[in-house]
């Protein structure tokens, strides 16, 4: 029987090449998506060319009752999730003073709150398998903190104490529970910045270059896989040395 790896927010970016990378490694995939757009056809479409199985859910993650829905859409298409990747994620950068009510509760509410939600609504099916393995992707900036975002700071350091406390309690139930702290990754969300302050963060980063989608892919590939079953409750930071 296939494994089944579920990721949010995975319409594009990270999200996109985590689920791809999965299918290539063998899995059916189950992905969410907020918007129904061009993107989800073309992400579904490269998923399934792999051979793998793809099933998407709209829904949004800050949505307690969006997650229990999905959860139990993909139980009844798949039977059973191994993998749960907490993935979805939105900024909001301004610094404190200019920092709105809703910026700062927006995105602890995407990022935190949707990581919550998911994990709450998926773990009790890994729970009667004895067996399962959360990535959440939390952010070098959770770990560093970062003028400008406050919010997603916080909601990034919230992920790494989320994810170690429940590597704790669900240990003994065989489900590991890791974090991912990618650096500066090429995707949409670092695209708004110009290119002089890319190249200006990348001379900082000891492997003078930005990371691809692909790198955080791996690692989640890696922590998914049997090899690193003696792993639980780590943040890895993929980010080119970039914080050490
Ligand atoms: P991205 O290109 O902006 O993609 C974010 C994805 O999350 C999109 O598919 C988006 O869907 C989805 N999403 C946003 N809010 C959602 C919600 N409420 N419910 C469901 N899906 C939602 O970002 P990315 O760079 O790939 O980032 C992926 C993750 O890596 C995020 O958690 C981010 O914080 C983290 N990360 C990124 C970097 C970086 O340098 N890029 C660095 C560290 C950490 P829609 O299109 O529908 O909005």
């Amino acid at each position: 029987m296939k494994k089944i790896a579920f990721i949010t927010g995975a319409t594009r970016g990270i999200g996109k090449q985590i689920a791809i990378t999965l299918a290539e490694a063998g899995y059916d995939i189950a992905i969410n998506y907020r918007k129904e757009n061009e993107e989800l056809k073309n992400t579904k479409q490269e998923i399934e060319q792999t051979g793998a199985k793809c099933l998407s859910l709209q829904g949004d993650v800050s949505n307690y009752d969006d997650c229990e829905r999905i959860a139990k859409q993909i139980i009844e298409e798949y039977e059973k999730i191994d993998v749960l990747v907490n993935n979805a994620g939105i900024i909001k950068d301004t610094l404190l003073m200019r920092m709105k009510k809703e910026d700062f509760e927006d995105v602890i509410n995407v990022n935190l709150v949707g990581t919550f939600n998911m994990t709450k609504n998926v773990i009790p099916y890994m729970m009667k398998n004895r067996r399962g393995r959360i990535i959440n992707i939390s952010s070098v900036v959770g770990v560093s903190g970062n003028a400008g975002q406050a919010n997603y700071a916080a909601s990034k350091a919230g992920i790494i104490g989320f994810t170690k406390s429940l590597a704790k309690e669900v240990g003994s139930r065989n489900i590991l529970v890791n974090s991912i702290a990618p650096g500066f990754i090429e995707t949409a969300m670092t695209d708004v910045l110009k290119e002089e302050i890319k190249e200006e963060i990348a001379k900082t980063i000891p492997l003078k270059r930005m990371g691809k989608a692909q790198d955080v892919a791996n690692v989640v590939k890696f922590l998914a896989s049997e090899e690193s079953s003696y792993i639980t409750g780590q943040v890895i930071h993929v980010d080119g040395g970039m914080l050490m």
